[in-house]
């Protein structure tokens, strides 16, 4: 049947975004989730609920509560989202008119531009040099009287570099009249935060995600922090009951239980320290990659890249090419699993090169 409806031109222009989510049933190293599990606690939390417990609208408030005493704000300073991915879109939707501006340092995170993308705003690039560093120079003369939101991933994938505290409040001092977010997805792995800048500066919003370190990808939980002025604007374009039940009660054990924070703290260990053994695997290997503070790692395959992708995936090990972005040809992004996983990826990829499949 056809139509003679059609969407906003914007929509009529975005391209259409299906990450590969199809037949993951291997070791999952594409996503940089969490490979193993949530906390035990977290998940005898979740099957404690009733049928009941399933017949009411879910109510944020208390949880949210717990989540911003949990990082050291006021309940008006935190909004639950439903993952990162909701948060970046209720920001756009706030703050983005017609003509204004989203500065994106590249290669990045897709979803900034696409939900950007939906709004009549414009996207201003600033792409990084063949190391990766953060363009901080470049960004600072990018802001323009138009810039009206700055989304820096700290730290950034695809690449895993960072950028400092130092470059983040000048460039929140440098664009007062911009949304500076500070997506922390990658928290856990890095260690170091501006969440403490919350309410200090009046521009900043910084993300967090329980979809990496927390294990819990599949509940879709994510935050806001940001000072009163900017999130009662937030809070107005929020659907007041897209976080779910499950995730909220997922959510107030992994932040109150003491063995969901023992458990977190050793899944950060474990990751880190297998960090630390595969890039040296991949240096043997003869590999060059990026440094990473993030729980994956940004990897030169060549020419090879989509071959090597399908023979990681025939040998039972999902990785993800990321040649299609800026600045990325021939690179893939391996996420950074327990030390036993990351073993059985080092064996395939000298399966890889050893048998020169590379070369086919
Ligand atoms: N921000 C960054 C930088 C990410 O890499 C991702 C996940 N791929 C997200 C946000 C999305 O997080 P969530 O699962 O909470 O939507």
């Amino acid at each position: 049947m056809t139509t003679i409806i059609q969407p906003r031109a914007r929509v009529l222009q975005m391209p259409e975004y299906h990450p590969p989510l199809g037949n993951r049933d291997s070791l999952r190293l594409d996503f940089n989730e969490n490979t193993l599990a949530c906390s035990p606690a977290v998940l005898a939390a979740i099957q404690s609920l009733s049928a009941a417990d399933l017949t009411r609208y879910p109510e944020r408030g208390p949880v949210e509560a717990l989540a911003a005493r949990h990082l050291g704000l006021s309940p008006e300073q935190v909004i639950l989202t439903n993952g990162v991915d909701e948060a970046i879109h209720i920001l756009c939707q706030a703050f983005l008119d017609p003509g204004d501006e989203l500065l994106l340092p590249v290669p990045t995170y897709a979803m900034y531009e696409i939900y950007a993308s939906a709004t009549d705003a414009g996207v201003v690039h600033v792409q990084a040099g063949p190391d990766f560093a953060f363009p901080f120079e470049a960004l600072l003369a990018a802001i323009t009287p138009k810039t009206k939101l700055i989304a820096i991933a700290n730290p950034n994938s695809p690449t895993g570099s960072v950028c400092t505290r130092e470059q983040i409040l000048a460039i929140a001092q440098a664009a007062p009249q911009a949304v500076v977010l500070v997506d922390e997805a990658y928290f856990h792995f890095y260690g170091q935060t501006v969440m403490d800048l919350i309410g200090k500066l009046p521009n900043l919003i910084v993300a967090r995600t329980f979809s990496k370190a927390y294990g819990l990808a599949s509940l879709r939980l994510g935050l806001l922090a940001g000072p009163e002025s900017l999130l009662h604007w937030t809070r107005r374009v929020l659907s007041p009951y897209s976080v779910n039940m499950v995730a909220l009660t997922a959510l107030q054990s992994a932040l109150t239980h003491p063995e969901a924070q023992s458990y977190l703290d050793w899944y950060v260990a474990e990751v880190k320290e297998s960090r630390t053994a595969f890039l040296a695997a991949l240096t043997e290997i003869g590999l060059a990659w990026w440094p990473t503070e993030a729980n994956f790692v940004l990897v030169n395959i060549g020419p090879s890249h989509k071959h090597f992708a399908s023979s990681m995936r025939e040998q039972g090990i999902l990785v993800r090419d990321r040649s299609a972005d800026p600045g990325c040809d021939g690179l893939v992004r391996i996420t950074i699993g327990t030390r036993a996983q990351m073993r059985l990826a080092v064996a395939a990829i000298q399966e890889f090169f050893a048998t020169g499949a590379h070369s086919a």
